[in-house]
């Protein structure tokens, strides 16, 4: 059986992986030279079940107003003409009760853990390297206050048998010995040792050559402009180099997922959310991060890949542009000086933008979509690459007609009904 594969970032790459060693045939196709190009590029490098969760909560409402007019604040919203913006916001703000949280929440962290645990046995089987590390993540509170309110955050760890650690400054020196020259910056922080850390572009084009090994065929420089239907299936794809067909479709497109879905009468509510990294040299490692530190006060992670310091955060809801800004990138300038300054070289930095395939009620789409041979795995957010082998192991299930290993119903399409 031929299957399809339309868009090779991480998630299109691991679906590659799987589904190849379960005997499909393969093709992946991608407007860009090689794999992990778009959003799968420069992220956070963070592997972190704990903490997913959705951007859509109780009070948020009234957060995001405050962030909006904090000049460092981790949100910003650029109001567009786009119809799909103003109704995917509608049905965030639909999603900030508690109600929704909790279950928006299960529905993540289920795929997330499952994820991890894939992951982990793909690096057993393939001896795989990208700059992987399993420390653990560290959220980081500079004011009491925010240490004073995990409670809800740790209830919910607890009620998904999550391991963490609350700790006071000196736990935090321990886990993270850089801190120690800034330790009147912050006052404590909550770790979950389960978590790890990576570089997702090196996985996904490591992942990538493995999977080549195994046969799967990889065409780049190719622009997706249709998936063309007749009847109740999927006839075929038209790119800039002509059509391609299979038997089997899965879109993997990331943020423009649903641009080449919605002619085929498939409205699926993703939206891209933008983020930014700096990418800095270490030139201190004594002073260096070890793994990823979450600074809360201004939602931005700091992660430890190998050689260099990976800085991510920030979200902007706007258009489909990566254009950089530097307002933004103070924000990650900032965090990284406050905490470990001294530690890499700014001035050598690389700065990166990308756009997170975001749904309003945060739990990625998986599965099949109105046409028998078409199969959605898009949306995973803030949280792709934490989500990636997982997702993939559950398509692959679904197109070889195998019950996933976990509860997959309610990460379709048809909870949006
Ligand atoms: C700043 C930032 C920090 C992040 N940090 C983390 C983190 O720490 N941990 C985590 O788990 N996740 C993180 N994420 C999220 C994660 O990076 C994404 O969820 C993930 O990369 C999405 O992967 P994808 O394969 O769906 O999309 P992409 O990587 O964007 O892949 C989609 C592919 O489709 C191709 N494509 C699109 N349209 C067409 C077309 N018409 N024709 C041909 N090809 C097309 C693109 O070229 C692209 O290669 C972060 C994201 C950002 C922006």
């Amino acid at each position: 059986m031929k299957v399809l594969i339309l868009g090779a970032g991480v998630i299109g790459v691991t679906t590659s992986y799987y589904l190849s060693k379960r005997g499909f045939e393969v093709t992946v196709l991608d407007r860009q030279a090689g794999p992990g190009l778009e959003t799968s590029f420069a992220n956070a490098g963070e592997v972190s079940p704990g903490y997913a969760s959705p951007w859509a909560g109780p009070g948020v409402p009234v957060k995001a107003v405050r962030w909006m007019l904090d000049r460092h604040g981790p949100l910003v919203v650029r109001p567009q003409a786009d119809p799909a913006m103003w109704r995917w916001m509608l049905q965030m703000l639909r999603n900030c009760t508690a109600a929704r949280y909790a279950v928006n929440k299960a529905r993540m962290v289920g795929i997330a853990e499952y994820s991890r645990d894939c992951l982990r046995a793909l690096r057993a089987d393939t001896g795989i390297r990208y700059d992987e590390r399993s420390q653990g993540t560290l959220q980081l509170f500079r004011k009491q206050a925010q240490l004073d309110a995990i409670g809800g955050d740790v209830e919910v760890l607890r009620q998904y048998n999550v391991p963490y650690e609350v700790l006071d400054r000196d736990g935090c020196i321990r886990v993270e010995p850089g801190l120690a020259a800034v330790r009147d910056l912050f006052v404590g922080g909550l770790r979950l040792p389960d978590d790890e850390t990576g570089d997702c572009h090196m996985f996904t084009q490591r992942l990538e050559q493995l999977a080549a090994a195994q046969g799967v065929r990889f065409i780049y420089d190719t622009a997706i402009r249709s998936i063309d239907v007749t009847g109740d299936r999927v006839a075929q794809v038209s790119t800039s180099r002509g059509p391609f067909s299979a038997d089997a479709y899965v879109v993997a497109l990331g943020s423009f997922s649903p641009l080449l879905l919605r002619p085929l009468g498939i409205d699926i509510p993703v939206y891209p959310v933008k983020g930014y990294s700096l990418t800095v040299p270490i030139v201190n490692a004594n002073v260096a991060p070890e793994s990823t530190i979450m600074d809360e006060t201004y939602k931005v992670a700091i992660t430890r890949l190998g050689d260099r310091i990976r800085v991510g955060g920030t979200a902007e809801v706007g258009d489909y542009q990566v254009r950089l800004s530097e307002n933004r990138r103070a924000t990650l300038d900032r965090s990284l000086t406050d905490l470990f300054p001294g530690a890499g070289d700014p001035s050598r930095a690389t700065f990166w933008s990308g756009l997170r395939p975001m749904t309003p009620d945060g739990p990625p789409i998986l599965g099949r979509a109105r046409y028998a041979n078409l199969h959605l795995n898009t949306g995973h957010g803030t949280l792709g690459w934490t989500m990636a082998c997982g997702a993939a192991r559950v398509v692959t299930d679904q197109i070889a007609g195998v019950t996933p290993e976990i509860p997959v119903e309610e990460l379709s399409i048809a909870r949006y009904r």
